[in-house]
């Protein structure tokens, strides 16, 4: 008897049947670029040896103009598909299947031979779109059912049309991007023509033992997106035109809305695929935020969809169906949705890899084996990165005492997961806890260690972490001037007044700490919909409030401060960055760049702006909040280099400067690995 009886079902698709009820969503990784076939191979092997059901590659470009950036991965050439036949034959040889998505960008192809319904701009792209005629538009239908075919001579299970996030099928469904007045405009039904005719054509040239699964938006969350209405109408045409699973896709890249991202609940959007449940016979899948087996088997069994899409918790953890049918979910590494280590990589042309698993992506270079000759090991802080060490060691049969002076593991993980919207932290500590405890480490908290504590080891690891900053700023040590550790950890409780000196990631944190009073709307859908402006596509064209976002008052009135004259907020995560500064601007939080700190005193706190030291000002401040950097903790490790012991140090304790969980994780991983 399993804890995830929907989840675990198979799911029949008449000309085959997957194994459960998970799919694996598409990613784009970069790894298909590489032109390494074999590490392409591997990343999708180790996940079909995970057990899933079925995975989606990272779009695959079906023509020149339609690749997401010039040089986008596709099956073009003979060779391409015997590079192809190389993963799909490891995935097959490792018991999985999989389907490989065709995605044409439209307007978001980044370049200028990029093509559209109507020309159009899109506002995240410099490039506009050339308007396809009759003959271009018959070119991309066909191009499309071509990379269908071509897909299964490659070896592939099937293809996932991509027809959602606004790229080029979406492009057209709706009057926001297509103002055409042929037969491929004006009406809905003239609309959606295109569609249907990729999945016709593509139906048609692949044959009918093969999977089409067609990418569906049913909410936009953009202006004139689809209705609901909309929606069905088109989910029953593409059922009808050949299509043998609809996936769900949720908002536009242009949206204004987070939809994926860490302070988005869990499931946020199950509800969206709930309405279409009924309408069409095909199983329908649903998708964003779901990371746990335990979230996807209630999404299921209260009837959301027939099956569930997860991308990065597969990455974060390749053997999260076969943990789950073993009753282990407690040992699935958690995605806690961060995007640090995947997508961010992504838009910045990195190789995308996980936070909490540094092996993804890179399973042939970064290979963790038993050790030719185990040691005693000693790691000295439970952070991220003694965690990871720790863990690593273990892993290859080292015998690892793992210390920490704090009375639980998780160093500033721990304050992390005090911030309303970070609460993945917590899952991801707990996981550390569990494994921890398997891997048969003996852990030592509440214990402080110095140089002498730690004779007698064969290899010493310090993983001490950092310390706050001390930005010397006169009148700091005025009882209401507390850091931010104090903050998060309750031992200081802020006034109604508060400035906050630092925006980094900390202070922006801090900042989010203080605006919120009561529960945190990550934890509760209707809450953060509001928040946020989200409604129902079935009132509302593109599922976008009339109202807008609408947010609580925030609980005190917080200004946050830098030095440095750029936007706060802009050294931020890629494509997170947007969200903090809009959720905090969401509650009112000044945020102000390019000042001098002169002093703090009964009035609150005093600023200047440039060299000159000019237009002086008081921010008043019943509370003023350090988030001013942070330093190395180096004083063990000094300690012991003093007395000629060679030690490895890691994470916050090596470098402090740009520090995060992420350089943390895969610091100590690598380091374990090669002791
Ligand atoms: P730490 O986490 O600082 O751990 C060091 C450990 O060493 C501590 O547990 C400490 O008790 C122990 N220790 C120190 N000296 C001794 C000693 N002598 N004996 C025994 N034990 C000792 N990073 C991200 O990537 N993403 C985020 O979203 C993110 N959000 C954050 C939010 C907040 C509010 C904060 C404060 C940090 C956040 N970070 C985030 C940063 C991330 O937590 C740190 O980069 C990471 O924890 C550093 O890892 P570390 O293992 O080097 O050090
Ligand atoms: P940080 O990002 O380096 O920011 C430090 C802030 O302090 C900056 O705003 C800096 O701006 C200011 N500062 C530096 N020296 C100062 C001084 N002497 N006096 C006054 N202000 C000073 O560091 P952090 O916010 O402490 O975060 C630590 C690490 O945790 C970061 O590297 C970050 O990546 C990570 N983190 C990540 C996330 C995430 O979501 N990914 C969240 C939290 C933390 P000015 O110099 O312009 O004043
Ligand atoms: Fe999830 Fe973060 Fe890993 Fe991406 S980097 S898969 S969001 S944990």
């Amino acid at each position: 008897m399993t804890d995830y009886p929907h989840l675990l079902a198979p799911l029949d698709l008449g000309h085959t049947t997957l194994k459960n009820r998970i799919l694996m969503g598409s990613m784009h990784t970069g790894l298909e670029e590489t032109k390494d076939w074999d590490r392409v191979a591997e990343f999708y092997a180790a996940r079909a040896r995970g057990g899933v059901g079925l995975m989606v590659t990272g779009g695959m470009a079906p023509n020149r103009e339609g690749g997401v950036f010039p040089g986008a991965a596709g099956l073009f050439t003979d060779q391409d598909i015997a590079n192809h036949r190389i993963v799909t034959d490891r995935v097959h040889e490792a018991g999985g299947k999989i389907a490989m998505q065709i995605l044409h960008a439209g307007r978001y192809a980044y370049g200028p031979e990029c093509v559209s319904a109507s020309p159009i701009k899109s506002p995240i792209s410099p490039f506009s779109p050339k308007e396809l005629d009759e003959d271009g538009i018959q070119k991309q239908i066909s191009d499309i059912a071509t990379a269908a075919a071509r897909a299964r001579d490659a070896g592939y299970d099937g293809v996932e049309v991509m027809g959602s996030e606004g790229y080029f099928i979406n492009q057209f469904l709706v009057t926001h991007t297509n103002k055409r007045t042929d037969r491929w405009g004006g009406s809905y039904e003239n609309r959606m023509r295109l569609p249907i005719e990729v999945v016709k054509r593509a139906r048609a040239a692949a044959g009918d033992d093969f999977i089409i699964i067609y990418r569906l938006s049913m909410i936009d969350l953009v202006p004139n997106g689809s209705t609901f209405d909309e929606v069905v109408t088109l989910a029953r045409e593409i059922e009808k035109a050949g299509a043998s699973i609809i996936n769900t896709g949720i908002g536009w890249h242009e949206a204004r809305v987070p939809t994926i991202a860490t302070s988005v609940p869990r499931a946020a959007f199950a509800w969206v695929t709930k309405k279409l449940m009924g309408h069409v016979g095909i199983p329908v899948v649903t998708s964003n935020r779901i990371n746990t087996p335990e979230v996807a088997e209630d999404v299921l069994a209260t009837g959301c969809a027939d099956m569930v899409s997860m991308a990065r918790p597969l990455l974060a953890d390749p053997d999260f169906a076969l943990k789950a049918m073993a009753g282990r979910s407690d040992r699935i590494a958690p995605c806690i949705a961060c995007n640090q280590a995947c997508l961010d990589h992504t838009f910045s042309g990195k190789i995308s890899s996980c936070l909490v698993n540094p092996r993804a992506c890179f399973e042939t270079k970064l290979v963790i084996e038993p050790a030719s000759n185990p040691k005693s090991v000693a790691v000295v802080g439970a952070g991220p990165a003694g965690l990871s060490a720790a863990l690593t060691a273990a892993d290859r049969g080292h015998q690892v005492t793992l210390f920490d002076r704090a009375a639980r593991i998780g160093g500033q993980l721990n304050l992390a997961r005090q911030i309303p919207g970070k609460e993945e932290f917590h899952g991801l500590v707990d996981w550390y806890e569990v494994m921890v405890a398997d891997a048969g480490i003996d852990l030592r908290l509440n214990t402080e260690v110095s140089a002498d504590g730690l004779a007698g080891f064969d290899e010493v690891v310090i993983a001490t972490g950092v310390i706050p900053r001390d930005p010397g700023i006169p009148g700091q040590n005025r009882a209401n001037v507390v850091s931010y550790i104090d903050v998060l950890t309750g031992k200081a409780k802020a006034g109604k007044t508060v400035a906050v000196i630092g925006a980094g990631g900390i202070g922006f944190d801090v900042s989010e700490f203080l605006v919120h009073e009561g529960h945190s709307p990550t934890t509760d859908i209707p809450h953060w919909m509001r928040e946020w402006g989200v409604a129902d596509p079935a009132d509302i064209r593109g599922g976008l409030a009339a109202e807008g976002p609408r947010p609580d008052a925030p609980a005190r009135q917080v200004t946050l401060l830098q030095r440095k004259a750029e936007r706060p907020g802009k050294r931020l995560g890629k494509t997170t960055g947007w969200i903090h500064r809009a959720a905090l601007k969401m509650k009112n939080v000044k945020m102000i760049g390019g000042v001098n700190y002169e002093r703090i005193d009964d009035a609150g706190l005093h600023i200047s702006f440039g060299e000159g030291r000019e237009n002086p000002v008081v921010i008043p401040a019943e509370t003023v909040v350090l988030c001013a950097g942070q330093l190395s903790e180096r004083s063990l490790a000094d300690a012991l280099a003093d007395r000629g012991v060679s030690v490895h140090v890691i994470g916050g304790a090596d470098v402090a400067a740009e520090l995060d969980a992420k350089r943390a994780i895969d610091q100590g991983t690598r380091l374990a690995a090669a002791l």
